[in-house]
């Protein structure tokens, strides 16, 4: 009977791909994926460090597969072996043996191509714990194998990593490393791959994503802009998005893109973080508000309809009740249709952790819920917007009720509606007729004229 692994994953899109990969590379060596712990041979944990609430979720887990760990070895005699990786087991290394010290295997995020073979160097040599978290000169992806299992309609494509922009709050740059691009080459044949296997939307990835400058085909480095443009001419790739992209990083080949390639949706992850210039410059954000409003002016005059979303943290050390009513002011101006909001959280290592003037926990309390309860009013209004209206909506699966489907509109929404089974992976046009809090639910749209009866059957067949 083969092995088995299961893999759970913390934290941002960027580690779902990581996951993927790594089971990529276990199924290579032999092992079948298991859907829950209890009997699998190895454990993934692929962990997050970005808050401390994140890391300490490691921990919790680590010690409920200590307990099944034991029991696996008392039923069956058998051997489950555990391993931490992603930026907590690039960030605390040593540190995560010393704490939780029946882990068998701690790799980083730039060292999961060699998962298989440290599996096999534990369970040889029987001579320990073994933890690879280099920064390596190799390139994984050099090193991977080429994906095992479809991701599905919607996939994700990593094609950038790492941070070179140190902010001051954020660990990326310590635990992902230093920025570096995939070349255009291999995302292409990456991406023809994904179509083949049946995914029809592509997002692509990257801790700073917009910073992209990969080595072209003809020898020059090409930004995001260009690389969405060669995409968009795969046959069959309905969709592209790309997250999460830093103001600084939005050049005019990027925002034109926006105007130009029709795949390229109208939906926007575009972090400000904060609204107070004092704040964006003790963030080392290096733009001001003015600047980020003027970036959307561009973005909306080549894109009317474009959506927007961003992350803000509340209570970074220093800031003031006119800091975050500068906050809620960028928010109403601006207008976002979903958005995520956190409480600064003092990461060790980062300059801002060691400022003296934190915000209490209380004010960062209320702050947080006077900025969510603003995000809320204005998703909530966007929602509602949709009523009545058709959206193109590209249909991932079935839903939950019977012979119902569920796909996504341009904007992210989750779409309800009833048809069948076969139209999964087109794009249908849906009439919204009901809007709820977190999704929408609609009918297909009856087409109206013989053109509309054309275009829908070239979508839907
Ligand atoms: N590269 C993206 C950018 O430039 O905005 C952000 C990537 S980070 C993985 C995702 C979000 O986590 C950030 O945008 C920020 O809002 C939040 N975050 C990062 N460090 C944080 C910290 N120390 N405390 C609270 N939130 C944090
Ligand atoms: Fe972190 Fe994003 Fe800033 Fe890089 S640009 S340091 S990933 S918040």
């Amino acid at each position: 009977m083969a092995k088995k692994y299961f893999i759970k994953t913390f934290g941002c899109q960027m580690n779902v791909y990581d996951s993927a990969r790594m089971a990529d590379s276990l199924a290579s060596s032999g092992y079948a994926s298991s859907d829950v712990p209890n009997n699998a041979d190895i454990v993934v944990l692929n962990t997050c460090h970005i808050r401390e609430k994140a890391a300490e979720k490691v921990y919790s887990e680590l010690g409920r597969l200590r307990q099944l760990k034991a029991e696996k070895r008392e039923t069956d005699g058998g051997r489950m072996l555990i391993a931490v990786a992603g930026c907590v087991a690039q960030a605390e290394g040593e540190e995560i043996l010393a704490r939780a010290p029946y882990v068998d295997i701690v790799l980083g995020p730039q060292t999961y191509h060699r998962l298989p073979a440290l599996v096999e160097q534990v369970l040889r040599d029987d001579s320990g714990p073994a933890i690879d978290i280099d920064f390596p000169a190799e390139d994984k992806f050099d090193h991977l194998p080429e994906e095992s299992a479809p991701q599905g309609v919607s996939a994700f494509l990593t094609i950038q990593e790492g941070c070179d922009r140190f902010c001051t709050f954020c660990v990326v740059p310590y635990t992902r490393g230093a920025e570096q691009s995939r070349p255009v080459e291999a995302i292409v044949a990456e991406a023809r791959r994904l179509v083949a296997s049946g995914s029809r939307e592509i997002t692509l990835l990257g801790q700073n994503v917009n910073a992209f400058h990969g080595l072209g085909p003809d020898g020059r480095d090409w930004g995001l802009g260009r690389l969405i443009r060669q995409l968009a001419e795969i046959d069959g790739l309905c969709r592209l998005r790309y997250t999460t992209s830093h103001p600084r990083d939005m050049d005019d080949e990027l925002v034109e893109a926006h105007r130009d390639v029709p795949q390229l949706m109208p939906f926007l992850h575009l972090p400000v973080q904060s609204g107070s210039d004092r704040i964006l410059a003790a963030m080392n954000r290096r733009h001001t508000a003015y600047e980020y409003r003027s970036l959307v002016d561009r973005l909306r005059q080549v894109r009317p309809d474009i959506a927007l979303s961003s992350d803000f943290i509340v209570g970074f050390p220093g800031e003031t009740n006119e800091d975050f009513a500068a906050t809620l002011r960028l928010v109403n101006d601006i207008g976002y249709v979903q958005a995520y909001s956190f409480k600064y959280s003092a990461r060790p290592g980062t300059p801002a952790s060691a400022a003296e003037d934190h915000v209490p926990e209380e004010m960062r309390r209320d702050r947080l819920e006077t900025l969510q309860q603003l995000l809320r009013v204005q998703q909530d209004a966007f929602n509602r917007e949709q009523m009545g209206k058709t959206l193109s909506v590209l249909i991932e699966g079935e839903g939950r009720e019977e012979g119902q489907l569920v796909g996504r509109s341009p904007f992210l929404h989750p779409v309800h509606f009833s048809g069948p089974k076969h139209r999964i992976g087109y794009v249908a046009d849906i009439r919204i007729d009901e809007v709820l809090s977190n999704s929408l639910r609609g009918a297909i749209a009856e087409p109206t004229d013989a053109t509309a009866v054309a275009t829908q059957q070239s979508a839907l067949v």
